[in-house]
Parts: C-alpha cells; sequence; structure tokens
C-alpha cells in the first residue's frame, strides 16, 4: 500500500499531530477527549482536496469533523486548507475506509457523508462501492440511531446502486432529488472539488439522505 511505499510521507503527516492524529485508533469511543467538548461528530468519507468538510467545519463550529482519506497527494491538500484556516474542530482520518470501525465506537457518529465516491461501474467490482450493503452495515453500527448519511453524486448508475442498498439495509430515504441544482434542497449546499467541476460542466447531482433505521 502506498503508505508505506513513500519515505517520509509519514513523518510529514506527524508534524500535525492535532489535524492527523495517526493514533486515531487510540481515540476510539472518546473523540470528546481529543476535541475537548461533547459536540456532535460528522465524518466525510473519502475528502479528496478537502474543500466541503473545511467550509462545513468554518461554518459550523460546534460540531467536530472528521475527513477521511487513504491518498495522501490528496489528503495533504485538505489539511493545508484547514491550516490555513486554524479550525480546530477538524481532524483527518488517514486510512482506508473499510477499517472505518477501529477508529469509532458504536454509536459515536452523528453524520456520515459521501461525497462523489468512485462509482465502480464493473459489475465484478460492486463490493467496492462505498455504498455497498456491507459498508453501509458498518456505517450503520457507528451512527447514532438518529444519524443520517448523505450522499451526493454525478453518477445515475451509483444513485440508483445506492438507494437499493440503503433500502436493502432499511435505510429512512428522504430528500431525493436528481437536479440537486435546481431543487429546494440547495439552499446551504456546500460544493466539493469534484462537485465544483461536474456542475461547471452543466452535469446533474444527485442527493439522497439515508437516516438511520432506528
Ligand atoms: N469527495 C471529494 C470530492 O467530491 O471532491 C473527492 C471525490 S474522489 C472521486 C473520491 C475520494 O475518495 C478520493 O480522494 C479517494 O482517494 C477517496 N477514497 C476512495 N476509496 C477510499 C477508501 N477506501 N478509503 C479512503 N479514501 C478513499
Amino acid at each position: 500500500m502506498r503508505l508505506r511505499k513513500k519515505p517520509g510521507v509519514r513523518e510529514a503527516m506527524a508534524t500535525y499531530p492535532k489535524l492527523v492524529p495517526l493514533n486515531g485508533e487510540e481515540y476510539k469511543g472518546k473523540w470528546n477527549s481529543f476535541f475537548g467538548n461533547d459536540n456532535p461528530i460528522h465524518v466525510e468519507l473519502g475528502t479528496g482536496k478537502g474543500n466541503f468538510i473545511t467550509t462545513l467545519a468554518e461554518q459550523n463550529p460546534d460540531i467536530n469533523y472528521f475527513g477521511v482519506e487513504l491518498y495522501e497527494e490528496v489528503l495533504i491538500r485538505a489539511v493545508k486548507k484547514a491550516e490555513a484556516k486554524e479550525l480546530n474542530n477538524l481532524s483527518f482520518l488517514w486510512i482506508n475506509i473499510q477499517d472505518i470501525e477501529k477508529y469509532f465506537a458504536p454509536g459515536e457518529v452523528d453524520k456520515f457523508y459521501l461525497n462523489f465516491s468512485d462509482p465502480w461501474p464493473k459489475k465484478r467490482h460492486a463490493r467496492r462501492r462505498l455504498t455497498h450493503s456491507e459498508f453501509l452495515t458498518k456505517y450503520k453500527g457507528l451512527l447514532k440511531p438518529e444519524g443520517a448519511i448523505q450522499l451526493k453524486t454525478d453518477n445515475e448508475g451509483l444513485f440508483q446502486f445506492s438507494l437499493n442498498q440503503f433500502a436493502q439495509e432499511l435505510f429512512l430515504l428522504k430528500e431525493i432529488t436528481f437536479d440537486l441544482h435546481n431543487s429546494e434542497y440547495v439552499e446551504g449546499n456546500v460544493m466539493t472539488e469534484y462537485e465544483a467541476k461536474f456542475v461547471g460542466q452543466g452535469m446533474k447531482i444527485f442527493r439522497c439522505i439515508a437516516a438511520h433505521p432506528a
């Protein structure tokens, strides 16, 4: 895995102990002590360059945010954005989303965001999609009973697949739109880097909220 291949990257990340805690597993179930408050926790899965999560953290100082990202090339861009904004309610987990249960305890997360996740269009790669039921089961276990997942994508195939997977896992679907930017839900929408690119190309954005079945 690339995390091991690049000498010096880990050391570079280690210079941001608050923004990129490399010992995140130790805080499982105790992130309130890391942040020094009991504020809700919102997690973006596959943060990329971080425009979405740094903007939300700036707008909502009473929510603690995480950006989860595997690839250091993009993660470092997000970290530098957060550093420039001097945010103390945002951290990044440099991990594979597959391992998310090692970092959060059951019921510790209030909201997950999935923004423009890789569609993995080939059927044989369906299990890699971040809304495959195997992933949804993990997120469901970590969410509070009143928690939810918000999904945005430009990919209609992934959207339809995700709606079905949410329904299969008994999430309650709401605020579904097949054209976010021409819908009532656009107010307050924070764009991601991918979203800005797709909207600039005139593409429609699909979006829904899946509430925990409890
Ligand atoms: N959310 C951003 C946006 O909308 O601009 C980035 C979208 S990009 C298509 C998907 C991101 O998810 C990439 O940065 C990729 O590295 C990350 N990602 C994909 N699978 C991942 C995984 N299993 N664990 C952690 N990050 C992952």
